[in-house]
């Protein structure tokens, strides 16, 4: 930080200058017969999902699309060499319908999209992508939730996304065949969000589990879940479910590629955090305050972005005590405030 900024964050008040965002570059890796993983660097940070490949003799698919459309282009075009000849990217699955793993899509027009039918009423709920960008782009840098926005979305451009029309939604289950490549597509619970599925390819023994799974490992730095929809029960069961695919590969929505083992930690972390938040409500805590007690007590110190605790704690409690989902802008508003708290200890939030 600036000898500026320094004194302005001292004095309470925001730093105006908005942020400069170094560049983004992904890398494609091979998991499995036929699997390549897209993996953005830097990797931790919000929006910076992971994508799948699938490449057959006749057919090719993604699994999600990277969050904005000149990080697709980047991806299409580590994608293409591995196109067997005359083969294009057919099918777009995608996992969930947070931006993050869908408004990418227009860098493959013509792939057929699938997601759940509940995925479609969530994204006709959302603010939209232009919608979005707006907010982060034309926003108050000066206010608290402006100048988080701006630090963190502040890299991304969708002024001109449009949202897909799905060839196929479906509830329950379904089987895609990618070419030769099965893929078994499984709606889960409400969850991360109201949507997810599970993609499991049995043949390469390879599952797909969107944000059921943000993952970190002791080599690759990952960063605190955030999930919206809940409880963290169906999250908890949604990791059961990744297990009981037989899986022996995971592809988390964020962070490195696990094994089993790793899944299990992940489904270890959630069970402590809940039990965590269930104690604090009991204490009488609210539910801010017991985001910011767990996010002091850092007992992950290789999850970044702890400030994502006001959102998945606040979750929680709405579950517990059955009151309805809160507005999008004070929930912004909570995780814009512990982030100050955490960066600028003992300062004014402004
Ligand atoms: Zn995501």
């Amino acid at each position: 930080m600036s000898a500026d900024r320094t004194e302005q964050a001292t004095a309470g008040t925001i730093p105006a200058a908005r942020v400069p965002h170094p560049p983004v570059r992904g890398e494609l890796r091979p998991v499995a017969d036929g699997v390549h993983v897209w993996r953005p660097q830097p990797s931790v940070g919000w929006g910076l999902a992971n994508c799948g490949l699938l490449t057959s003799r006749s057919s090719a698919a993604w699994i999600d699309t990277p969050y904005d459309r000149a990080l697709a282009d980047q991806f299409l075009a580590l994608s293409r060499p591995l196109l067997a000849p005359g083969t294009d990217i057919d099918w777009l699955l995608v996992t969930h319908g947070n931006g993050d793993h869908l408004w990418g899509w227009e860098a493959v027009p013509d792939a057929r999209v699938v997601y759940t039918a509940a995925t479609a009423t969530h994204i006709a709920h959302e603010p939209d992508p232009c919608d979005l960008h707006r907010l982060v782009h034309d926003g108050d840098p000066g206010t608290l939730v402006g100048w988080y926005l701006n630090r963190h979305f502040g890299r991304y451009r969708w002024a001109e996304t449009r949202l897909p029309q799905p060839a196929l939604t479906f509830s329950g289950e379904v089987e895609i065949a990618v070419g030769d490549i099965p893929v078994q597509l499984t709606q889960l619970p409400p969850a991360h969000t109201t949507g997810d599925l599970l993609a499991y390819l049995p043949r390469q023994r390879v599952c797909f589990s969107g944000d059921i799974v943000f993952a970190a490992t002791d080599d690759e730095p990952g960063d605190h879940p955030v999930h919206w929809a809940g409880p963290l029960e169906n999250v908890i069961d949604g990791c059961d479910r990744v297990l009981a695919t037989g899986a022996t590969v995971v592809v988390p929505g964020h962070g490195p590629v696990l094994g089993r083992e790793g899944v299990l930690a992940h489904r270890d972390y959630l069970c402590h955090l809940r039990d965590h938040v269930h104690d604090l409500h009991g204490a009488g805590l609210t539910a801010q305050d017991a985001a910011r007690r767990i996010a002091a007590e850092n007992h992950h110190p290789a999850l970044h972005l702890r400030e994502r605790l006001s959102i998945t704690v606040a979750l929680q409690y709405r579950h517990l005590d059955a009151s309805p989902p809160r507005p999008m802008l004070e929930q912004m508003h909570a995780l814009a405030q512990l982030a100050w708290e955490l960066e600028h200890p003992g300062v004014p939030t402004p």
